[in-house]
């Protein structure tokens, strides 16, 4: 089977197990933005708490954009890396300000997704994996971000090389994501690593997809 088709299986099987997540439509593509670069390297809770700092210290953008660096630092610095997100945040704000007059993403919902990530990717501090899950979440964009979960389920199922960094894992996804369903496999890849596909101690005796998974056919070790 080829690895398109393989991937339309996967993603109809765990439509099956997960059904089809909703997409959060709340918040300004620039908050996602935000949020996506606190979220580097730390988890969920962390960078909600970060975030919540953030917004109740500086309740605008032009706030975060007239504050020093190390004052946004300190209001971030559950989320980890304080000093280096605090520069990304305040480097993209002082750029999009520049540019446009005005610190308002919104223009990226109908701007090509190529063009886009490239937009995004220009800037310290934003890379691939945020760029897209700010396209993703925010704009409602096809591209398809890679996590840890992501990168280590693709890694078990075979679809790219135990060797494979995110960089090639993105690359791979980009052209072999089924059609449409970037939001939705990307989302159930992610609870199916929490809940079945853990990194210690994956559950292949409940999992639905040992007949594909190259590590659960190969005794429990990648090739
Ligand atoms: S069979 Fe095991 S390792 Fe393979 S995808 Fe399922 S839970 Fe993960």
């Amino acid at each position: 089977m080829n690895k398109t088709q393989k991937a339309i299986n996967v993603s109809d099987e765990l439509e099956k197990l997960f059904g089809l997540p909703n997409r959060d439509k709340s918040g300004t593509v620039l908050d996602c933005l935000v949020e996506t670069i606190l979220s580097q390297n730390t988890n969920d809770v962390n960078r909600d708490r970060a975030f919540k700092t953030l917004t109740k210290e500086f309740p605008s953008w032009e706030e975060v954009l007239e504050a020093d660096v190390n004052q946004i630092a300190s209001v971030v610095r559950i989320a980890g890396l304080a000093g280096q997100k605090s520069h990304a945040i305040k480097n993209f704000l002082t750029w999009l300000h520049t540019k446009y007059g005005k610190l308002d993403l919104e223009f990226l919902r109908d701007m090509d997704s190529e063009e886009a990530t490239q937009m995004l990717c220009q800037h310290k501090g934003i890379g691939i994996k945020t760029a897209y899950v700010t396209l993703a979440f925010a704009c409602g964009h096809e591209v398809f971000p890679v996590d840890t979960h992501i990168l280590r389920i693709s890694k078990r199922i075979g679809f790219i090389s135990s060797k494979a960094t995110a960089d090639q894992a993105h690359q791979f996804w980009s052209t072999t994501c089924p059609e449409g369903k970037a939001f939705s496999f990307h989302m159930n890849l992610i609870t199916f690593g929490r809940q079945v596909c853990d990194a210690r101690k994956p559950k292949c005796e409940v999992c639905p997809l040992t007949d594909q998974c190259v590590y659960f056919q190969n005794g429990g070790q990648l090739p």
